[in-house]
């Protein structure tokens, strides 16, 4: 079911306010089944107000509001539904009686304007405010439901979850959503796209989104169904697909993260490492201590940045630099190697390469990093050639990094 939410108040077109309210409501509309097509910010002005209310409810069968019913002037809320929904306001004296009440609990009296707040839509259930003045309201006619909140969120939020939700969930079959989400490690966000494409137009059932950040791609496949039940199986059902296309860079089905998959695994198995980083700085080390309990398995890292470092703070044997240079898959190997001696760890990781922008060679270009993975049985090493900036290519070695280590710690390849 399709809602609309529109945010009330003047002060909510200023730089200084931010309206809050509709990304609660549109939490709590998700979780129950309805989707927000459209929010909107209507300054206090009655007939404005009056014609965006229209404009809503001509389009989405559910719309809410927030703000404008308190006591004074610029609250134009109840007027500006009265006129979209073309019913008249009516007195309700046991809404002013409660709020005389309220009043009279904190030993004030009531002011003569607060009276405005008895009117209600004719027709609608009205919907209590222990925690304020103004009572919400829930009307519904054949053009769809129009629910009037109050503004302050310590209001709207207790009276949406009491009142709205269980009214909301008694509709007729209101769709159900189920979001199963996949995430992809180190494949551009093109090729996912060209490869999972065919995959996801062929279930319309199922809106896809692709969320990309450099090196890691979230793909969120949110099915609709009439019940929960259904719409889980239709979104899994695609997951599998999807997960079958894009094989072993799928990392996580859920919102763990890469460092949180590698970290996890650590554990799990018990494993412990040392890394030893030039180009990287220590991002990697950074990556893999960024958890709680990283002390588990993470000894200690190495940022063997000069040759010098390399050689008499690592234990880099001098002639591995001297034949191969620094930049090389001999000099990585034996950089986690060294790390792993040092800290009699089992694993080692070292990476060495050209961040730029600087220093490229024709042998060597910048982007250019060398990746070792040490265990007991020697060293692997991987040579990429990463595009980008200076920060993109460290980034993405760290991360280069860790997929290593998770492809290494599961038996991937
Ligand atoms: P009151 O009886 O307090 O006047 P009201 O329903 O008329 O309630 P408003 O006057 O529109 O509500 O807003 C009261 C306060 O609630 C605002 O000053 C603001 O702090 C907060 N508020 C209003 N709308 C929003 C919103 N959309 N998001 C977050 N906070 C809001
Ligand atoms: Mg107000």
């Amino acid at each position: 079911v399709n809602a609309e939410i529109i945010a009330v108040g003047s002060e909510l077109l200023t730089p200084q306010r931010i309206d809050t309210n509709s990304l609660f409501l549109t939490e709590k509309l998700n979780q129950i089944g309805f989707e927000v097509v459209r929010k909107t910010i209507v300054g206090d002005d009655r007939p404005r107000l009056a014609d965006e209310l229209r404009q809503a409810r001509d389009s989405s069968e559910l719309v809410i509001t927030s703000g404008g019913i308190g006591p004074t002037l610029d609250d134009l809320t109840r007027d500006a539904a009265s006129d979209a929904v073309g019913r008249k306001l009516v007195y309700v004296p046991a809404v002013v009686e409660a709020i005389e009440e309220r009043f009279r609990r904190f030993n004030r009296k009531m002011a003569e304007i607060n009276k405005r707040q008895g009117y209600v839509l004719e027709g609608c259930e009205i919907l209590p405010n222990p925690n304020g003045t103004a009572p919400g309201q829930y009307f519904q006619d054949e053009k769809g439901i129009l629910i009037i909140l109050p503004g302050p969120p310590r209001e709207l939020k207790p009276m949406f979850e009491q009142h709205c939700v269980p009214r909301l969930l008694q509709l007729d079959s209101p769709d159900k959503y189920y979001t199963a989400t996949l995430r992809v490690a180190l494949m551009p966000e093109s090729e996912v796209d060209e490869r999972i494409g065919p995959i996801y137009s062929a279930e319309p059932r199922v809106a896809t989104t692709i969320l990309a950040s450099p090196g890691d791609i979230q793909v969120h496949l949110r099915a609709k169904a009439a019940t929960l039940e259904q719409a889980r199986d239709i979104a899994e059902a695609l997951a599998l697909k999807v997960e079958a296309e894009l094989g072993k860079t799928v990392y996580s089905q859920a919102h763990e993260g890469l460092v949180d998959v590698v970290a996890r695994l650590f554990r799990e198995r018990q494993l412990t490492i040392a890394t030893a980083e030039s180009c990287t700085g220590g991002l990697l080390a950074e990556m893999l201590t960024s958890r709680a309990g990283s002390s588990e398995y993470f000894r200690g890292g190495f940022v063997s940045y000069s040759e010098q470092a390399k050689i008499e703070t690592l234990g880099v044997p001098a002639e591995t630099i001297r034949d191969h240079g620094v930049y090389s898959a001999e000099t990585a190997a034996q950089m986690a190697l060294a790390a792993r001696r040092k800290l009699g760890t089992s694993l080692g990781f070292g990476i060495t390469g050209v961040a730029g922008p600087d220093e490229g060679t024709e042998e060597t270009p910048v982007g250019t990093v060398f990746l070792a993975l040490a265990d007991q049985t020697g060293a692997t090493v991987t040579k990429r050639n990463l595009g980008g900036d200076r920060e993109r290519i460290r980034g993405m070695a760290a991360l280069v990094a860790l997929e290593m280590l998770r492809h290494r710690i599961l038996g991937i390849e």
